[in-house]
Protein backbone atom coordinates (compact mmCIF):
# COMPACT_ATOMS: atom_id res chain seq x y z
CA UNK A 1 0.00 0.00 0.00
CA UNK A 2 1.09 3.44 -1.18
CA UNK A 3 1.92 6.21 1.82
CA UNK A 4 -1.61 8.71 1.60
CA UNK A 5 -0.59 11.68 -0.17
CA UNK A 6 0.81 14.79 1.49
CA UNK A 7 -1.49 17.02 0.08
CA UNK A 8 -5.08 16.95 -1.59
CA UNK A 9 -6.81 19.56 -3.50
CA UNK A 10 -9.71 19.83 -5.53
CA UNK A 11 -9.84 20.85 -8.81
CA UNK A 12 -10.61 24.37 -9.87
CA UNK A 13 -10.98 26.70 -13.05
CA UNK A 14 -7.57 27.81 -13.07
CA UNK A 15 -5.67 24.67 -12.24
CA UNK A 16 -7.82 23.06 -14.72
CA UNK A 17 -6.22 25.50 -16.97
CA UNK A 18 -2.73 24.51 -15.89
CA UNK A 19 -0.14 21.53 -16.39
CA UNK A 20 2.03 23.90 -13.88
CA UNK A 21 2.08 26.99 -12.11
CA UNK A 22 4.79 28.41 -14.00
CA UNK A 23 2.46 28.55 -16.95
CA UNK A 24 0.59 31.45 -16.22
CA UNK A 25 3.55 33.25 -17.51
CA UNK A 26 3.70 31.56 -21.06
CA UNK A 27 1.10 33.68 -22.47
CA UNK A 28 3.28 36.65 -22.30
CA UNK A 29 6.30 35.23 -22.45
CA UNK A 30 5.57 33.79 -25.79
CA UNK A 31 4.36 37.04 -27.41
CA UNK A 32 6.94 39.42 -25.48
CA UNK A 33 9.91 36.77 -25.65
CA UNK A 34 11.76 39.07 -23.02
CA UNK A 35 15.28 38.66 -21.97
CA UNK A 36 14.77 38.71 -18.34
CA UNK A 37 11.86 38.09 -15.74
CA UNK A 38 11.39 40.31 -12.52
CA UNK A 39 9.54 38.70 -9.85
CA UNK A 40 8.22 41.93 -7.88
CA UNK A 41 7.28 41.54 -4.47
CA UNK A 42 6.04 44.19 -2.07
CA UNK A 43 5.87 43.97 1.33
CA UNK A 44 4.48 47.31 4.52
CA UNK A 45 7.66 46.62 6.74
CA UNK A 46 5.70 47.57 10.27
CA UNK A 47 7.20 44.36 12.39
CA UNK A 48 8.00 41.38 12.47
CA UNK A 49 6.57 39.45 9.36
CA UNK A 50 4.14 36.84 9.42
CA UNK A 51 4.03 33.05 7.55
CA UNK A 52 2.10 34.72 4.67
CA UNK A 53 4.15 37.56 4.15
CA UNK A 54 7.26 35.29 4.03
CA UNK A 55 5.38 32.27 2.05
CA UNK A 56 5.10 35.04 -1.13
CA UNK A 57 8.64 36.19 -1.03
CA UNK A 58 9.99 32.59 -0.77
CA UNK A 59 7.44 31.98 -4.13
CA UNK A 60 9.36 34.81 -5.99
CA UNK A 61 11.88 33.52 -5.21
CA UNK A 62 11.60 29.93 -6.25
CA UNK A 63 9.29 30.76 -9.24
CA UNK A 64 12.50 32.88 -10.36
CA UNK A 65 14.74 29.99 -10.00
CA UNK A 66 11.55 27.43 -12.16
CA UNK A 67 11.39 30.18 -14.98
CA UNK A 68 14.91 30.74 -15.38
CA UNK A 69 15.32 26.58 -16.40
CA UNK A 70 11.57 26.80 -17.82
CA UNK A 71 12.07 29.75 -20.61
CA UNK A 72 15.07 29.82 -20.20
CA UNK A 73 15.79 33.59 -19.39
CA UNK A 74 17.63 35.52 -16.68
CA UNK A 75 15.24 35.78 -13.51
CA UNK A 76 15.43 37.89 -10.85
CA UNK A 77 13.65 39.06 -7.91
CA UNK A 78 12.97 42.74 -6.99
CA UNK A 79 11.81 43.62 -3.76
CA UNK A 80 10.06 46.60 -2.58
CA UNK A 81 9.70 47.73 1.11
CA UNK A 82 6.69 49.60 1.60
CA UNK A 83 8.05 52.68 4.48
CA UNK A 84 5.05 54.37 3.41
CA UNK A 85 3.04 52.07 5.43
CA UNK A 86 1.29 54.04 8.48
CA UNK A 87 3.13 54.44 11.29
CA UNK A 88 1.34 56.74 13.62
CA UNK A 89 -2.50 57.89 13.54
CA UNK A 90 -3.37 61.04 14.85
CA UNK A 91 -6.85 62.84 15.00
CA UNK A 92 -7.06 66.72 14.93
CA UNK A 93 -8.75 67.73 18.35
CA UNK A 94 -10.92 69.78 16.71
CA UNK A 95 -12.08 68.86 13.06
CA UNK A 96 -11.39 65.26 13.64
CA UNK A 97 -9.63 64.95 10.40
CA UNK A 98 -7.53 62.11 10.65
CA UNK A 99 -2.99 62.72 10.10
CA UNK A 100 -0.75 60.15 9.58
CA UNK A 101 3.10 59.90 9.34
CA UNK A 102 4.76 56.66 7.72
CA UNK A 103 7.56 54.79 8.61
CA UNK A 104 9.66 56.90 6.83
CA UNK A 105 8.43 59.71 8.44
CA UNK A 106 8.88 58.37 11.43
CA UNK A 107 11.80 56.25 11.83
CA UNK A 108 13.66 58.32 8.79
CA UNK A 109 16.14 56.95 6.02
CA UNK A 110 17.92 54.84 8.76
CA UNK A 111 15.69 53.72 10.88
CA UNK A 112 13.91 52.20 7.68
CA UNK A 113 17.14 50.51 6.59
CA UNK A 114 17.32 49.05 10.29
CA UNK A 115 14.21 47.62 9.98
CA UNK A 116 14.88 46.00 7.07
CA UNK A 117 17.83 44.57 7.68
CA UNK A 118 16.86 42.81 11.57
CA UNK A 119 13.41 41.58 9.47
CA UNK A 120 14.35 40.59 5.74
CA UNK A 121 18.41 40.59 5.02
CA UNK A 122 19.23 37.92 6.02
CA UNK A 123 16.05 35.96 4.76
CA UNK A 124 16.57 37.65 1.48
CA UNK A 125 20.09 36.48 1.36
CA UNK A 126 19.47 33.03 2.36
CA UNK A 127 16.59 32.93 -0.38
CA UNK A 128 18.80 33.99 -2.88
CA UNK A 129 21.66 31.77 -2.10
CA UNK A 130 19.63 28.53 -1.98
CA UNK A 131 17.71 29.55 -5.19
CA UNK A 132 21.05 31.04 -7.26
CA UNK A 133 18.47 33.83 -7.87
CA UNK A 134 19.76 37.77 -6.90
CA UNK A 135 17.58 40.35 -5.61
CA UNK A 136 17.20 44.09 -5.60
CA UNK A 137 16.09 46.13 -3.28
CA UNK A 138 14.04 49.60 -2.91
CA UNK A 139 11.88 51.04 -0.36
CA UNK A 140 8.35 53.21 -1.65
CA UNK A 141 10.00 56.35 -0.64
CA UNK A 142 13.26 55.47 -3.35
CA UNK A 143 10.41 54.57 -5.71
CA UNK A 144 8.50 57.58 -5.62
CA UNK A 145 11.24 59.73 -5.85
CA UNK A 146 12.50 58.10 -8.97
CA UNK A 147 11.84 60.56 -12.35
CA UNK A 148 9.80 57.85 -13.73
CA UNK A 149 7.64 57.24 -11.12
CA UNK A 150 6.91 60.85 -11.34
CA UNK A 151 6.71 61.17 -14.64
CA UNK A 152 3.89 58.15 -14.85
CA UNK A 153 1.95 59.38 -11.99
CA UNK A 154 1.80 63.12 -13.38
CA UNK A 155 -0.03 61.17 -16.40
CA UNK A 156 -2.21 59.72 -14.68
CA UNK A 157 -3.73 63.14 -12.38
CA UNK A 158 -4.06 64.17 -16.27
CA UNK A 159 -6.53 61.37 -16.34
CA UNK A 160 -7.84 61.43 -12.94
CA UNK A 161 -11.56 61.91 -13.38
CA UNK A 162 -11.48 58.70 -15.69
CA UNK A 163 -9.53 56.81 -12.93
CA UNK A 164 -11.11 58.06 -9.60
CA UNK A 165 -14.31 55.87 -9.30
CA UNK A 166 -11.91 52.97 -10.02
CA UNK A 167 -9.44 53.80 -7.30
CA UNK A 168 -11.93 54.81 -4.86
CA UNK A 169 -15.67 53.64 -5.92
CA UNK A 170 -17.50 54.48 -2.78
CA UNK A 171 -16.81 58.36 -3.05
CA UNK A 172 -14.36 58.86 -6.14
CA UNK A 173 -11.73 60.73 -3.50
CA UNK A 174 -8.40 59.77 -4.36
CA UNK A 175 -6.45 59.66 -1.55
CA UNK A 176 -2.98 61.52 -2.49
CA UNK A 177 -0.72 62.37 0.70
CA UNK A 178 1.46 65.28 0.34
CA UNK A 179 3.17 65.18 3.77
CA UNK A 180 3.97 68.88 5.49
CA UNK A 181 6.98 69.96 4.84
CA UNK A 182 8.18 70.95 8.23
CA UNK A 183 6.85 68.18 10.35
CA UNK A 184 6.08 65.24 8.13
CA UNK A 185 2.52 64.34 8.86
CA UNK A 186 0.03 63.93 6.47
CA UNK A 187 -3.60 63.78 5.89
CA UNK A 188 -4.92 59.92 6.10
CA UNK A 189 -7.97 60.36 3.90
CA UNK A 190 -6.45 63.66 1.77
CA UNK A 191 -9.91 65.65 3.01
CA UNK A 192 -8.48 68.86 2.46
CA UNK A 193 -5.69 67.82 -0.16
CA UNK A 194 -7.07 69.59 -3.55
CA UNK A 195 -5.17 69.20 -6.82
CA UNK A 196 -5.05 73.25 -7.34
CA UNK A 197 -2.85 73.24 -10.92
CA UNK A 198 -1.89 70.58 -13.38
CA UNK A 199 0.17 71.42 -16.79
CA UNK A 200 2.74 69.49 -18.45
CA UNK A 201 5.61 70.75 -16.11
CA UNK A 202 3.83 69.53 -12.89
CA UNK A 203 1.55 69.79 -10.17
CA UNK A 204 0.49 71.91 -7.28
CA UNK A 205 -1.63 70.33 -4.36
CA UNK A 206 -2.65 72.29 -1.31
CA UNK A 207 -3.44 70.59 2.18
CA UNK A 208 -3.56 71.80 5.62
CA UNK A 209 -1.14 70.48 8.46
CA UNK A 210 -2.99 70.33 11.68
CA UNK A 211 0.27 71.80 13.59
CA UNK A 212 1.40 74.62 10.67
CA UNK A 213 -1.78 75.16 8.83
CA UNK A 214 -2.50 75.38 4.66
CA UNK A 215 0.77 74.48 2.72
CA UNK A 216 1.57 74.02 -1.13
CA UNK A 217 3.12 71.19 -2.48
CA UNK A 218 5.07 71.42 -5.90
CA UNK A 219 5.07 67.55 -7.48
CA UNK A 220 7.48 67.31 -11.01
CA UNK A 221 9.25 64.55 -12.35
CA UNK A 222 12.88 65.56 -10.87
CA UNK A 223 12.03 67.73 -7.36
CA UNK A 224 11.97 66.24 -4.34
CA UNK A 225 8.92 66.24 -2.89
CA UNK A 226 6.92 63.12 -1.12
CA UNK A 227 4.48 61.60 -2.76
CA UNK A 228 2.43 58.90 -0.55
CA UNK A 229 0.07 57.24 -2.89
CA UNK A 230 -2.66 55.03 -1.77
CA UNK A 231 -2.69 51.36 -1.95
CA UNK A 232 -4.86 51.15 -5.19
CA UNK A 233 -3.29 53.72 -6.59
CA UNK A 234 0.39 53.01 -6.42
CA UNK A 235 0.35 49.61 -7.48
CA UNK A 236 -1.89 51.34 -11.15
CA UNK A 237 1.52 53.76 -11.30
CA UNK A 238 3.67 50.90 -10.47
CA UNK A 239 2.35 48.61 -12.64
CA UNK A 240 1.88 50.73 -15.57
CA UNK A 241 5.64 51.83 -15.50
CA UNK A 242 6.63 48.63 -15.05
CA UNK A 243 4.65 47.25 -18.42
CA UNK A 244 6.25 49.98 -20.23
CA UNK A 245 9.83 47.77 -20.29
CA UNK A 246 10.50 46.03 -23.70
CA UNK A 247 12.98 43.79 -22.54
CA UNK A 248 12.01 42.49 -19.19
CA UNK A 249 8.64 40.98 -17.83
CA UNK A 250 7.83 42.13 -15.04
CA UNK A 251 5.72 39.46 -12.59
CA UNK A 252 3.72 40.99 -9.72
CA UNK A 253 3.73 37.83 -7.09
CA UNK A 254 0.41 39.27 -4.37
CA UNK A 255 -1.14 37.37 -1.97
CA UNK A 256 -4.24 35.70 -2.88
CA UNK A 257 -6.51 38.29 -0.68
CA UNK A 258 -5.26 40.71 -3.45
CA UNK A 259 -6.95 38.80 -6.07
CA UNK A 260 -10.01 40.96 -5.28
CA UNK A 261 -8.66 44.13 -5.11
CA UNK A 262 -7.29 43.71 -8.60
CA UNK A 263 -10.20 43.80 -10.28
CA UNK A 264 -10.45 47.93 -9.28
CA UNK A 265 -6.77 48.46 -10.48
CA UNK A 266 -7.35 46.79 -13.81
CA UNK A 267 -11.01 48.76 -14.62
CA UNK A 268 -8.52 51.73 -13.79
CA UNK A 269 -5.84 50.27 -16.32
CA UNK A 270 -8.58 49.87 -18.60
CA UNK A 271 -9.76 53.54 -18.51
CA UNK A 272 -6.38 54.63 -19.21
CA UNK A 273 -6.56 52.44 -22.43
CA UNK A 274 -3.92 49.94 -21.12
CA UNK A 275 -3.31 47.92 -24.16
CA UNK A 276 -3.68 43.67 -23.79
CA UNK A 277 0.04 43.70 -24.49
CA UNK A 278 0.98 46.24 -21.63
CA UNK A 279 -1.33 44.60 -18.55
CA UNK A 280 0.17 43.56 -15.69
CA UNK A 281 1.26 39.44 -15.15
CA UNK A 282 0.10 38.93 -11.24
CA UNK A 283 0.95 35.82 -9.65
CA UNK A 284 -1.46 35.25 -6.41
CA UNK A 285 0.04 33.29 -3.63
CA UNK A 286 -1.84 30.94 -1.04
CA UNK A 287 -3.54 32.76 1.47
CA UNK A 288 -2.16 31.42 5.16
CA UNK A 289 -5.62 31.53 7.15
CA UNK A 290 -6.38 31.73 10.67
CA UNK A 291 -9.23 29.08 12.25
CA UNK A 292 -11.97 31.56 11.27
CA UNK A 293 -10.81 31.55 7.87
CA UNK A 294 -9.77 35.22 7.78
CA UNK A 295 -6.18 36.33 6.77
CA UNK A 296 -3.52 35.65 9.12
CA UNK A 297 -2.73 38.83 10.42
CA UNK A 298 -0.81 40.20 13.54
CA UNK A 299 -3.62 41.72 14.87
CA UNK A 300 -4.60 38.35 16.01
CA UNK A 301 -1.33 39.09 18.40
CA UNK A 302 -2.65 42.35 19.12
CA UNK A 303 -5.81 41.70 19.86
CA UNK A 304 -5.37 38.79 22.07
CA UNK A 305 -1.65 38.84 23.34
CA UNK A 306 0.64 36.20 22.52
CA UNK A 307 -0.75 33.71 25.45
CA UNK A 308 -4.21 34.03 23.98
CA UNK A 309 -3.72 32.84 20.21
CA UNK A 310 -5.89 30.21 19.26
CA UNK A 311 -4.15 26.70 19.36
CA UNK A 312 -3.68 25.96 15.98
CA UNK A 313 -1.55 29.32 15.58
CA UNK A 314 2.69 28.53 16.32
CA UNK A 315 3.95 31.24 17.13
CA UNK A 316 6.30 31.31 13.91
CA UNK A 317 3.55 31.72 11.94
CA UNK A 318 2.70 35.45 13.29
CA UNK A 319 6.43 35.95 14.41
CA UNK A 320 8.67 34.23 12.03
CA UNK A 321 11.24 35.31 14.18
CA UNK A 322 10.34 32.72 16.64
CA UNK A 323 11.24 30.17 14.35
CA UNK A 324 13.29 27.96 16.45
CA UNK A 325 16.26 27.58 14.66
CA UNK A 326 18.19 29.73 12.42
CA UNK A 327 17.68 31.97 9.13
CA UNK A 328 18.44 29.19 6.68
CA UNK A 329 16.42 26.47 8.62
CA UNK A 330 13.50 28.32 8.13
CA UNK A 331 14.28 28.98 4.45
CA UNK A 332 15.29 25.43 3.90
CA UNK A 333 11.65 24.54 5.41
CA UNK A 334 9.81 27.30 3.74
CA UNK A 335 11.54 26.37 0.07
CA UNK A 336 10.49 22.28 0.65
CA UNK A 337 7.22 23.93 1.68
CA UNK A 338 6.57 25.86 -1.48
CA UNK A 339 8.16 23.53 -3.79
CA UNK A 340 5.34 21.29 -2.36
CA UNK A 341 2.61 23.47 -3.22
CA UNK A 342 3.99 23.80 -6.28
CA UNK A 343 4.03 20.63 -7.34
CA UNK A 344 0.24 21.04 -8.94
CA UNK A 345 -1.63 23.70 -9.36
CA UNK A 346 -3.94 22.45 -7.47
CA UNK A 347 -2.27 22.50 -4.24
CA UNK A 348 -0.81 26.28 -5.10
CA UNK A 349 -3.89 28.22 -6.54
CA UNK A 350 -5.73 27.75 -3.17
CA UNK A 351 -5.52 29.17 1.05
CA UNK A 352 -4.19 27.15 3.64
CA UNK A 353 -5.10 27.26 7.33
CA UNK A 354 -2.59 27.58 9.79
CA UNK A 355 -3.33 24.23 11.23
CA UNK A 356 -2.95 22.51 7.71
CA UNK A 357 0.60 24.16 7.05
CA UNK A 358 1.39 23.29 10.35
CA UNK A 359 0.31 19.99 9.67
CA UNK A 360 2.70 19.43 6.38
CA UNK A 361 5.21 21.45 8.05
CA UNK A 362 5.59 18.63 10.29
CA UNK A 363 5.50 16.09 7.38
CA UNK A 364 8.74 17.69 6.00
CA UNK A 365 11.35 15.28 5.49
CA UNK A 366 13.30 14.14 8.83
CA UNK A 367 16.28 14.51 6.83
CA UNK A 368 15.99 18.57 5.60
CA UNK A 369 17.72 20.12 8.66
CA UNK A 370 21.11 17.49 7.95
CA UNK A 371 20.60 17.99 3.99
CA UNK A 372 24.17 20.40 3.43
CA UNK A 373 22.90 23.53 1.36
CA UNK A 374 24.07 23.19 -1.89
CA UNK A 375 23.55 24.53 -5.45
CA UNK A 376 21.26 22.28 -7.72
CA UNK A 377 21.44 21.21 -11.00
CA UNK A 378 18.46 19.10 -12.47
CA UNK A 379 19.92 16.59 -15.48
CA UNK A 380 19.04 13.99 -17.66
CA UNK A 381 18.66 10.23 -16.03
CA UNK A 382 21.65 8.92 -18.72
CA UNK A 383 24.46 11.37 -17.39
CA UNK A 384 22.86 11.30 -14.01
CA UNK A 385 24.11 7.60 -13.72
CA UNK A 386 27.26 8.48 -15.22
CA UNK A 387 27.44 11.34 -12.35
CA UNK A 388 26.29 8.03 -9.65
CA UNK A 389 29.11 6.12 -10.84
CA UNK A 390 31.38 8.48 -10.74
CA UNK A 391 32.44 8.13 -14.56
CA UNK A 392 31.67 11.71 -15.69
CA UNK A 393 33.55 14.05 -13.50
CA UNK A 394 32.89 17.16 -15.92
CA UNK A 395 29.73 18.99 -15.93
CA UNK A 396 28.68 21.40 -18.99
CA UNK A 397 26.37 24.42 -18.53
CA UNK A 398 25.61 27.98 -20.20
CA UNK A 399 26.96 30.52 -18.30
CA UNK A 400 24.17 32.40 -17.16
CA UNK A 401 23.80 34.45 -13.90
CA UNK A 402 22.81 31.42 -11.32
CA UNK A 403 26.02 29.82 -12.83
CA UNK A 404 28.41 32.99 -11.80
CA UNK A 405 27.64 31.75 -7.82
CA UNK A 406 29.73 28.33 -8.45
CA UNK A 407 33.02 28.09 -6.50
CA UNK A 408 35.60 25.63 -6.45
CA UNK A 409 34.57 23.65 -2.93
CA UNK A 410 30.87 24.18 -3.35
CA UNK A 411 28.42 21.40 -3.26
CA UNK A 412 26.52 20.71 -6.15
CA UNK A 413 23.50 18.78 -6.39
CA UNK A 414 22.59 16.49 -8.90
CA UNK A 415 18.49 16.04 -9.55
CA UNK A 416 16.85 13.37 -11.79
CA UNK A 417 13.06 13.29 -10.66
CA UNK A 418 13.08 11.47 -6.98
CA UNK A 419 16.78 10.88 -6.96
CA UNK A 420 19.72 12.68 -5.91
CA UNK A 421 23.58 12.55 -6.38
CA UNK A 422 25.88 14.89 -3.91
CA UNK A 423 29.11 16.28 -5.58
CA UNK A 424 31.78 18.67 -4.63
CA UNK A 425 33.19 21.18 -7.60
CA UNK A 426 36.88 20.49 -7.96
CA UNK A 427 37.41 23.68 -10.59
CA UNK A 428 35.81 26.14 -12.97
CA UNK A 429 36.95 26.74 -16.15
CA UNK A 430 35.01 29.26 -18.72
CA UNK A 431 34.98 29.11 -22.35
CA UNK A 432 33.41 31.04 -25.47
CA UNK A 433 31.39 27.60 -26.66
CA UNK A 434 31.07 24.09 -26.91
CA UNK A 435 34.05 23.94 -29.00
CA UNK A 436 36.20 25.38 -27.76
CA UNK A 437 35.58 23.80 -24.24
CA UNK A 438 36.10 20.58 -25.97
CA UNK A 439 39.74 21.66 -26.94
CA UNK A 440 40.56 22.12 -23.61
CA UNK A 441 38.27 19.34 -21.94
CA UNK A 442 38.62 15.42 -21.99
CA UNK A 443 35.63 13.96 -23.90
CA UNK A 444 35.54 11.56 -21.65
CA UNK A 445 35.35 13.28 -18.13
CA UNK A 446 32.03 14.81 -20.00
CA UNK A 447 30.95 11.90 -21.36
CA UNK A 448 32.45 8.40 -21.91
CA UNK A 449 30.32 6.71 -23.57
CA UNK A 450 30.04 9.06 -26.81
CA UNK A 451 32.33 11.24 -29.42
CA UNK A 452 33.03 14.45 -29.39
CA UNK A 453 30.17 14.98 -32.49
CA UNK A 454 27.76 13.19 -30.96
CA UNK A 455 28.23 15.14 -27.94
CA UNK A 456 28.50 17.96 -29.46
CA UNK A 457 25.26 17.55 -31.17
CA UNK A 458 23.03 16.45 -28.28
CA UNK A 459 24.41 19.31 -26.58
CA UNK A 460 23.28 21.57 -29.24
CA UNK A 461 20.18 20.01 -28.89
CA UNK A 462 19.23 21.07 -25.51
CA UNK A 463 20.79 24.47 -25.84
CA UNK A 464 19.92 27.09 -28.53
CA UNK A 465 22.60 29.59 -30.35
CA UNK A 466 21.42 32.67 -28.16
CA UNK A 467 22.01 30.66 -25.16
CA UNK A 468 25.50 29.25 -26.00
CA UNK A 469 25.99 32.72 -26.46
CA UNK A 470 26.25 33.62 -23.12
CA UNK A 471 29.48 30.96 -22.65
CA UNK A 472 30.02 27.84 -21.67
CA UNK A 473 31.00 26.70 -17.97
CA UNK A 474 33.11 23.40 -17.36
CA UNK A 475 32.74 22.22 -14.05
CA UNK A 476 34.82 19.29 -12.17
CA UNK A 477 33.23 17.57 -9.73
CA UNK A 478 33.48 14.73 -7.44
CA UNK A 479 31.52 12.71 -5.38
CA UNK A 480 30.64 13.37 -2.04
CA UNK A 481 30.15 10.14 0.41
CA UNK A 482 27.81 10.37 3.40
ZN1 LIG B 1 3.22 70.33 9.73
Amino acid sequence: MSASPLLISPNSVLANALLRSIDMLRPRVHAMRPRRIEFVVGTQINGAPHLGTNLVQTTAFLLAKIARREFPVETSVRFGALDNAPYEVILDPETHHAYQATYFHALGKAGVDELIDTYYRAFFDSLSEATATDYALETYTDQQSSPAFRAEFLRTLERLDEIRWWLAPSHGVVHVRVPCPQCGWAEKRADRTKLVHLDEDGARFAAVCLDHGPYEIDVDPENRTYVDLATLYRNLVKERLLMRGNDTLYVMLKGGDWAFGCQLVDGALGALDAPGTRMPIRIFTPQVLAPTGAKLSKSLLRDRGKDALPTDVEPWMIDTTQWPRDTDHYVDALLWLVGELLTDPKHFFRSFTVKELGRIMTNRPADLAQRPRAHEMGIYKRYFDLIASGEKTTEIRVDDSSRKRLKEGDLLRFKCRDEEVLTRITRIARYADFDEMFEHEPVSSVNPTASREDQLRNIREIYPPEREALGVVAIGIELVGL
